[in-house]
């Protein structure tokens, strides 16, 4: 794909500094795009690559017409490695198939680009993560590297300090809004505007959560577990059937825990007086009520309670089950 840079939503500063460097032909040999998932890093590497490698390039962007640009476009460029994860992160034998390919010179262009994704994803394999510290080590001539990997990540140290670091930040949520409304002309501003604030700045983020549709089983649940009375028959009867409802979610249901996550930090963040604008804006009264329901040790019980379950659903525990006992445990300790 050809990306140019003013098809970029925000970046501006990581879009300055990039081109900048370019036009002083001042390129490091690699550069680490970091940032929360979904606010453009890899759009801001493929736009990067093609600037360098374009025949005309005009101030900041790439012409479009040269061959260089042409195979961008047509996604065959072959001195464009782009190496993704495969399933939870790079594996070693990718790593060793790059190795391999640079020790011969580019192809055609003056410089070799690879793009490396989701490096933080590697990190937890020591093998891999010390066989990307080498390629960064002795770096090939003619190859530029850009890595990109989330904030939260960790990286390893020796990594960074062999990239320049180039921060990529959350999008302003009004922008994230227009974008959704922009993709989905019947999307009520009230309710792109929840989507933005949820994904906290993060477009990608965003468009995953309005695709998967996930707000009105949010709000169904979490307007049980707030008005629902512990300890009664009836409780009891309808905590089953939500366990099965959000059980029924399979891979969307990290997502879902997510949004859980976000309500209790917001409940807890009203309780303790911190501030006046949720994430969970939409929740509107039931926050209030959450935090009048529960103490301050309630709700932190409680999201302990969330982190356990994940890392029973990681161990591939029964999934009825954890989110039985997960929204007894949402539901407890009411004042
Ligand atoms: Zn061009």
């Amino acid at each position: 794909m050809l990306i140019p840079f003013s098809t970029i939503i925000g970046q501006q500063w990581a879009i300055n500094f990039l081109t900048s460097s370019f036009n002083k032909d001042k390129l490091g040999h690699a550069y680490l795009l970091k940032g929360p998932s979904g606010v453009g890093k890899k759009m801001v590497a493929h736009a990067f690559a093609a600037l360098i490698n374009c025949a005309h390039p005009q101030d900041i962007e790439v012409c479009g017409h040269c061959p260089s640009c042409k195979k961008f476009a047509s996604g065959n460029h072959p001195d464009l490695l782009v190496i993704e994860p495969e399933g939870a992160g790079i594996k070693i034998k990718q790593i060793r198939a790059l190795q391999q390919q640079l020790t011969f010179p580019p192809f055609e262009a003056k410089s070799r680009l690879v793009l490396l994704a989701d490096i933080h994803e590697t990190m937890r394999r020591p093998e891999v993560a010390n066989a990307l510290l080498k390629t960064l080590e002795e770096p090939p001539k003619h190859t530029l590297l850009i890595l990109s990997g989330n904030e939260s990540g960790t990286i390893l140290p020796t990594i960074l300090s062999r990239c320049q670091i180039i921060p990529l930040i959350p999008l302003p949520l009004a922008e994230v809004s227009r974008m959704l409304m922009n993709d989905d002309a019947e999307l009520a501003e009230k309710q792109a505007m929840t989507y933005a604030a949820i994904s906290e700045g993060s477009l990608g983020r965003a468009r995953t959560l309005q695709k998967k549709n996930l707000l009105p089983l949010r709000r169904t649940i979490i307007e049980q577990l707030t008005i629902l009375p512990e300890d009664c028959t009836e409780t009891v009867q309808q905590v089953f059937p939500m366990a099965a409802e959000a059980a029924a979610l399979k891979e969307n249901l990290d997502d879902f825990l997510n949004l859980l996550t976000t309500w209790l930090r917001d409940v807890l963040v009203l309780r303790s007086g911190a501030g006046s604008h949720p994430i969970s804006h939409d929740l509107g009264d039931l926050l209030e009520q959450g935090s009048r329901c529960w103490s301050q040790h309630a709700l932190q019980n409680k999201l302990h309670s969330l982190d356990q379950a994940r890392r029973q659903l990681a161990r591939h525990c029964n999934r009825t089950l954890v989110l039985e006992v997960l929204f007894f445990a949402l539901l407890a300790e009411k004042c």
